[in-house]
């Protein structure tokens, strides 16, 4: 898989292509401007994220080849912040373009059972796991695994969307008929009872050195990151386990760039690997302040093949979402706030999104303490999360 043009050094003055404007996009290409590179970016929304802060935006849809071509026109290199790139455009930017993350790494990540077979290839567990093909088969299946059980469309889901966790008998044709409707592969889950749900970002570059980030532990409100806390509250071992199960992945995998790994983790110390996102993830926001490199800077340096930052944590950090229904109010206590708070460095990011609609993600917030505790106070003195917090 690794060819030698893939070892191909991309320096500070060139142009990097990003597929998606989005927010991970724009946190991308603000990093990046930091280093010297220059930016170009596809997405359909006019003055998207990513377009606002990058030298150029082609608007056109996700899926047009045309604009992919003259993305890849002007671009030294190519990179994509989600992984649902269109067939036809990753063969074409292939062809045309360096993309150094290459087309393995997508059509992997773009299907849950590719992804779940990529993983135990690595040596790593998942929840167990069976292909569905039929209501019959999966009537079988639900008998195997017992109830709860979760059954997930193949492609195209996130934040929850695309699964049903089947808790009786006669919700099973139901989630069968409701799923099937997405025209895709379907897999039944067992239920891990996790006690937390963490995740693991390592970087991988063309030169083979990987390093992972610091775990973050995940807290989810409806399906959607809600916190992450660095230093995750788990056993030092089991943090150790996690971040060498990231590191495996990425080597067997052989990974350019980013991969995020979400896991859980079950009350005797058992990881089971959930999913993959070959990109920077919200979970890696806390990055941006809290670690030496950010993932965003990392992602870069992969990707151009330049030697990779230092993962160290410098303090301890809990990040916030910031949706839709968030704004005002963070807007509103950080106008009313008369000093800069003692107990914690808060840094504000806004994603500059135009409309903000509720559960829709529009920034973050940073907040760094001596102690994850103090910063998790602060964030409660606010009240703003509050209705969420105590669900
Ligand atoms: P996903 O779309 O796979 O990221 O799943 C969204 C959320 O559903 C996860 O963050 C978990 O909280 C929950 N979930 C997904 N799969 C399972 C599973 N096999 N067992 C228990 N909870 C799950």
């Amino acid at each position: 898989m690794m060819t030698s043009d893939k070892a191909k050094k991309i320096l500070p003055g060139s142009t990097i292509g990003v597929l998606g404007g989005g927010q991970l996009g724009r946190m991308l290409a603000l990093a990046g401007r930091h280093m010297g590179y220059r930016f170009v970016t596809l997405d359909p929304t006019p003055d998207a994220p990513c377009g606002q802060v990058a030298d150029r935006q082609i608007t056109a849809a996700y899926h047009d080849v045309t604009a992919a071509a003259i993305l890849a026109e002007q671009c030294d290199v190519i990179t994509y912040e989600f992984e649902n790139v269109d067939a036809a455009v990753t063969e074409m930017l292939m062809n045309e373009s360096y993309v150094p993350q290459g087309s393995e790494l997508l059509y992997t990540t773009q299907h849950r059972i590719r992804e779940k077979q990529a993983i135990e290839a690595a040596g790593v567990q998942v929840a167990p796991y069976e292909e569905i093909h039929s209501l019959a088969g999966l009537k079988e299946a639900v008998g195997r695994f017992g109830m709860p059980c979760v059954l997930k469309t193949a492609t195209g889901g996130y934040d929850g969307k695309g699964q049903w966790v089947i808790r009786s008998e006669e919700e099973i044709e139901d989630a069968y008929e409701t799923l099937l409707k997405a025209k895709t592969d379907l897999v039944l889950e067992k239920f891990i009872r996790f006690e937390k749900e963490i995740s693991v970002i390592a970087a991988r570059s063309p030169r083979g050195e990987v390093r992972a980030f610091p775990a973050a532990e995940n807290v989810h409100v409806d399906n959607i990151l809600h916190l992450s806390i660095v230093p995750a509250r788990v056993d030092a071992h089991i943090l150790q386990k996690a971040e060498q199960l990231a590191v495996r992945i990425a080597e067997s995998m052989e990974v350019i760039g980013l991969i995020a790994v979400e896991m859980f983790l079950t009350p005797d110390g058992e990881l089971y690997v959930n999913e993959l996102a070959p990109r920077p993830h919200n979970s890696g926001h806390y990055t941006m302040e809290a670690c030496k490199t950010s993932q965003f800077e990392q992602h870069i340096r992969a990707i151009c093949n330049l030697p990779l930052g230092s993962t160290e944590l410098m303090s301890p950090v809990v990040m916030v979402n910031v949706l839709g229904e968030h704004v005002q109010p963070v807007l509103d206590f950080l106008e009313a706030q008369e000093k800069d708070p003692e107990e914690a460095t808060v840094k504000v990011h806004l994603y500059g999104k135009h409309e903000a609609k509720p559960k829709r993600k529009m920034g973050h917030l940073n907040v760094l303490a001596d102690t994850t505790e103090k910063a998790l106070s602060w964030i409660e003195q606010t009240r703003i999360w509050e209705s969420k917090d105590s669900e």
